[in-house]
């Protein structure tokens, strides 16, 4: 077994289900939480038991005093306007690199420039970037193909921002095709794919070639799983499947194989890697070697009301 690191958790993952584990440590149950934490299962169920309420809409919450927690891939600015006025008490745990888009987001638009967003329609993140601005500041384009039908504005006066969980190959082909067409478009230096969906793919890319089958731990609704699966693929491993808890290995699929990768999306905790080798050590011999292309030693503060110096003497 090739064991990919950088894997699993990343720091924005770790601040939000902190944020809500130290909310409900300090406020008692329940706390409610707006859209899946992040996006595993495993999280979420281990979170109810503690006393969190997962909602999808502030509407589905009674009128209380408990907080109210924002998932990490951002909202719409109307939610915490819609928070304010009913006076509910708001915990903010978007990624802080979600909301660098967003404010870059609100420079360009401050300038006078359209924007293009680079990501996946119906994602929350990108719900929430398209939300922090006025209807119609903000185009979605999802492809090369669509940067070639996009009718722009102005074409002298766009800048673009990205979903920060894409494939780094992918996002660099649409990025290049939007320079092509409007050379005065404004941006990242790079784009916003953030420093774990980069590290994550990297390894995945050194490690793919050399095995037969990849498996990512990791939940199908998460962006960042996803775009592993693929990486893993294009970088000629024969096989590459999701997988979210040990005992939904398809043992079929498995075999015959002489070597496996394993990596994680980074909302899926090592516990469940951990359980996936256990299960693998059961039915075979295995050695496990680890392929590391990168330390991460990112670390994001909490939410400022959860922090420790918050608290009354
Ligand atoms: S994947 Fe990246 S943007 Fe998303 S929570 Fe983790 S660090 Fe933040």
């Amino acid at each position: 077994m090739l064991l990919c690191s950088p894997r699993g958790f990343c720091a924005g993952v770790v601040r939000a289900i902190e944020t809500v584990e130290q909310a409900l440590a300090r406020y008692g149950a329940p706390v409610y939480v707006r859209h899946e934490i992040v996006h595993n299962r495993y999280v979420v169920e281990s979170l109810k038991r503690k006393g969190a309420i997962f909602v999808e809409e502030l509407d589905e919450i009674p009128d209380t005093g408990a907080p109210v927690i924002f998932s990490a891939h951002g909202v719409p600015k109307s939610i915490p306007h819609e928070a304010q006025r009913r006076n509910l008490f708001a915990l903010d745990a978007t990624c802080p690199l979600v909301t660098k888009v967003h404010r870059e987001a609100q420079i360009h638009h401050r300038r006078g420039r359209e924007i293009i967003l680079i990501g996946h329609a119906g994602h929350p993140e990108v719900v929430g970037t398209i939300g922090q601005l006025p209807d119609g500041a903000i185009t979605l384009v999802q492809s090369v193909d669509e940067v070639a039908r996009f009718v722009p504005r102005d074409p002298d006066n766009l800048a673009y921002a990205t979903q920060t969980t894409l494939s780094v190959d992918d996002t660099a082909e649409v990025v290049a095709a939007l320079k092509a067409r409007f050379p005065k478009i404004h941006g990242p230096p790079k784009e916003d794919i953030c420093y774990a969906t980069t590290n994550r793919q990297e390894v995945v890319k050194k490690v793919a070639p050399l095995v037969d089958l990849m498996l990512v731990v990791g939940s199908p609704n998460s962006s960042n799983t996803q775009r592993l699966r693929e990486v893993a693929e294009r970088a000629g491993c024969p096989r590459a499947m999701l997988v979210q808890r040990a005992a939904e290995l398809d043992w079929s699929a498995c075999a015959p194989i002489k070597s496996l990768g394993i990596t994680a999306g980074a909302s899926a905790p090592e516990v469940l890697v951990e359980e996936v080798i256990g299960a693998f050590a059961e039915r075979y011999t295995v050695s496990v070697e680890t392929v590391t292309t990168a330390d991460e030693d990112m670390f994001f503060p909490l939410p400022r009301a959860l922090r420790r110096e918050a608290v009354a003497p």
